[in-house]
């Protein structure tokens, strides 16, 4: 490695630390210049996020997600000014594009959005970077710890809940709000896309409009069908399921300290329902932090990211290092003088000296 090189690279560190303590310190503007360098994936941003993270862990990370149009940036506004009130720094990351968060938005969202705007106890910052250096997820969690270490009580992360980026983003909050509201069969595609098996808490939004009983009441069924389910095909293993091994799970699972999904109706527009939600929300996060099992997500959760920016990093390297090779080898495939399956067993047994 060249002398520039590691100078560069000292500097770089050095640098580092000194942003790292004026956003300990709790300085917007270094938190800004954090969340560029880290969106960025500029030279230092390793060193500073490693500065960044033991206090960052105190932060409560909640996901808010559903499909657009539901309410999400009015209800999370509505976060904003809940915990805002309750004292201590709030911050948003918005990685949905549409969000008026992120700048979005009609003229309207806008105006209703300025109140935080100019609260200088609320820093809301918009994902850009979308799979150019790691995933989304990756990128989100790494801004949502630069403001949770610039001494942001809450981060809110609000997220459109369509694709796997979007559901994988949410592996990142402590806490899943996922939100859905009557019209468009919300609640099947909530069954769909996956987002009944993230949700720790389900808000129904728009409860001023008729047909939001029954979305929340398909929630509560679908809810409850999959928790025995999973409890029952748990308990009876093999054995298939009979009538009393059901009802066992049913038992176990309600006996269990697992954590049951609340469904919450509110008028995110009116300010209704708000003050339940939040408490639901506090109330899974006691669990996340003082049960066994919720204590052992967590750690599942940490181990998870670690492989995953273990596996993107490597994978990175790798493609660069490798990339005239590869890209040579990609022209004999496109020729057709060699298989995908022969070309990549070939560069892999090349790359790791022996037969892959
Ligand atoms: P997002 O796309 O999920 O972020 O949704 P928005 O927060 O932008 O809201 C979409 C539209 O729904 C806006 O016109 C809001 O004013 C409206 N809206 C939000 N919450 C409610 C509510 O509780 N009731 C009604 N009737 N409309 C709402």
């Amino acid at each position: 490695m060249s002398e520039a090189h590691d100078s560069g690279q000292a500097s770089g560190a050095a640098a580092a630390a000194a942003l790292a303590a004026a956003v300990l310190s709790g300085d917007t503007r270094a938190a800004a210049r954090a969340c560029r360098l880290v969106d960025d994936v500029r030279p230092g941003h390793a060193e500073l996020l490693a500065a960044l993270y033991e206090r960052s862990t105190a932060s409560w990370l909640i996901g808010v997600t559903g499909s657009p149009g539901v309410g999400k940036s009015t209800l999370t506004s509505r976060l904003v000014q809940h915990f805002r009130a309750q004292g201590g720094r709030v911050a948003v990351v918005a990685v949905d594009p549409s969000s008026p968060f992120s700048g979005g938005a009609i003229l309207g969202d806008r105006i209703r959005m300025q109140a935080h705007w100019s609260d200088p106890d609320v820093f809301v910052r918009s994902v850009a970077t979308r799979g150019a250096h790691g995933g989304l997820s990756r990128t989100t969690a790494d801004i949502a710890r630069v403001l949770a270490a610039w001494g942001a009580r809450v981060v809110l992360i609000e997220t459109v809940g369509v694709g796997q980026d979007e559901l994988d983003v949410m592996r990142v909050a402590d806490t899943t709000l996922v939100v859905q509201a009557p019209g468009a069969g919300d609640d099947i595609q909530a069954a769909k896309a996956g987002l009944l098996e993230c949700a720790d808490v389900f808000a129904v939004n728009k409860a001023d409009l008729p047909g939001a009983d029954n979305v929340a009441e398909n929630l509560r069924s679908m809810l409850a069908l999959g928790a025995v389910t999973a409890s029952a095909a748990w308990s009876a293993g093999s054995r298939g399921h009979s009538a009393a091994s059901l009802s066992g799970a049913i038992e176990q699972h309600a006996a269990s300290d697992d954590w049951q999904v609340p469904v919450l109706p509110c008028v995110a527009t009116r300010d209704e329902g708000i003050e339940p939600l939040v408490e639901q929300l506090a109330a899974h996060h006691r669990w996340c932090t003082g049960s066994a099992l919720g204590l052992a997500q967590r750690r599942e959760r940490l181990t998870e990211e670690l492989y995953g920016r273990v596996r993107e990093a490597l994978v990175i390297e790798m493609l660069e290092r490798h990339r005239s090779e590869l890209d040579a080898i990609a022209q004999q495939v496109q020729r057709g003088e060699l298989d995908p399956y022969a070309a990549t067993r070939v560069l892999l047994e090349r790359w790791l000296g022996r037969p892959a």
